[in-house]
């Protein structure tokens, strides 16, 4: 049976060449990269300095920058709680359209460490609402002067929206606030230069660009570096920051990846954004009213990947009909998928017309590098039998 996968944004299918490199390690390289007395050691130590260079490099950071993590959500954890621990940060700034291992980590600092959270309003489309997020950074510069942390995430897993990030970067700067952007989405789809950047920290994980699951890494500004102790605490390694024996498979298969995707993204944008238009033409022929979540439709103000639209009935079989006909693509709140009770919280805070919630579905499809106009005419053409069967 013929399939296409269209769940992009859940997670990637890894590159051959990924594969290889990651094969070629684990046969010929097994060597504990802490036990540098010997050969075997400073191999795997060697690969792994070698990949910190080369992802620095694709994002134009320094090495020393970069730290090992088990994927976006441990960093995201990190970044959050050592803030907190570290960097004296009583007042978290945040939205509710944050991924869950932001929103729930600050629930979490907010329950049992007193820490103030507040979320930022939204505008129409789930726009961060900038002079919101202005008068309450003011509010703390002048009257409570408690240290802040702004967490938004560069562009929304689930509708795409791209934050303004210079505009934010200014705020941040002028209210003296620290800030977190989960860059989860972005890293591998989209360029970014660390050195023209404002973040204070930033997030990745592998396998949302093409490479293996279970690695990522986070950024953290050189100057503040020096002040970050471990949450796990053990044999010192990744600066004495994250101790555990690296994941040098992982670590190799992140950094192949990434480069396979900087040194391609003019035309992987391209591609993705003729996919993308050519989508939604389609789905207006099929769905005419068709209504398009957050700025998904928009080309240039949300990701090029992502698509999210409502699905024009409650039909809690929709994704599994579509799976039985070849189709994979899911409402996009993949941490949230074992529990259909649950609607995307994404969804939720940007509809404003809950008649909607009850009576529609959303839609997410996302766009990768192995999809091709076909897929979209395969897509359409399930949902044309679908929408005929009802
Ligand atoms: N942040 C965003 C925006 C994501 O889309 C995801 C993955 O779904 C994560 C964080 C978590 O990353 P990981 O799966 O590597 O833990």
């Amino acid at each position: 049976m013929k399939k296409v996968y269209l769940d992009n944004a859940a997670t990637t299918p890894v590159r051959n060449e990924v594969i290889k490199v990651m094969l070629k390690t684990l046969k010929n390289s097994f060597g504990n990269p802490s036990s540098t007395q010997h050969s075997y050691g400073r191999k795997t130590r060697s690969i792994i300095e070698k990949s910190r260079i080369h992802i620095a490099k694709e994002i134009n950071a320094e090495p020393d920058e970069i730290i090992f993590t088990s994927g976006g959500t441990e960093a995201n954890n990190f970044v959050l709680r050592s803030s907190i621990m570290n960097l004296k940060v009583q007042y978290i700034l945040t939205s509710p359209l944050e991924h869950d291992s932001v929103l729930q980590t600050v629930f979490d600092l907010s329950k049992n460490y007193q820490v103030l959270v507040e979320f930022v309003h939204l505008q129409d489309k789930g726009t961060i609402d900038l002079n919101h997020l202005e008068k309450i950074l003011k509010k703390n510069f002048y009257k409570s002067n408690k240290k802040m942390l702004v967490s938004l995430m560069s562009a929304n897993n689930e509708i795409g929206n791209f934050l303004e990030l210079d505009k934010v970067f200014s705020l941040c700067k002028k209210y003296n606030a620290y800030f977190h952007s989960d860059t989860v989405q972005i890293i591998g789809n989209v360029p970014i230069n660390m050195k023209q950047l404002s973040f204070d920290f930033a997030t990745a994980s592998a396998h949302k660009f093409y490479g293996p699951k279970g690695i990522g890494f986070m950024y953290i500004r050189k100057s503040l570096i020096k002040k970050i102790k471990p949450l796990i605490t053990g044999g010192n390694q990744e600066y004495g920051i994250r101790s555990g024996t690296e994941n040098v498979y992982g670590i190799i298969g992140l950094s192949k990846a990434l480069h396979l995707s900087c040194c391609n993204l003019t035309n992987h944008l391209k591609k993705m954004k003729y996919l993308k238009s050519y989508c939604i033409s389609e789905l207006k022929k099929i769905i005419p009213d068709v209504i398009f979540n957050g700025l998904s439709d928009s080309l240039e103000k949300s990701l090029p990947t992502i698509l999210n639209f409502f699905y024009p009935k409650k039909d809690h079989l929709l994704y599994f009909h579509l799976d039985l006909m070849g189709v994979a693509i899911s409402d996009g709140s993949s941490c949230k998928s074992n529990n259909n009770k649950n609607l995307s919280h994404v969804i939720q805070s940007i509809t404003k017309n809950k008649h909607l919630l009850e009576t529609m579905m959303p839609v997410r499809i996302s766009f990768g590098i192995f999809n091709e106009k076909k897929d979209i005419d395969f897509l359409i053409e399930a949902f044309k039998k679908k929408i005929g069967n009802r």
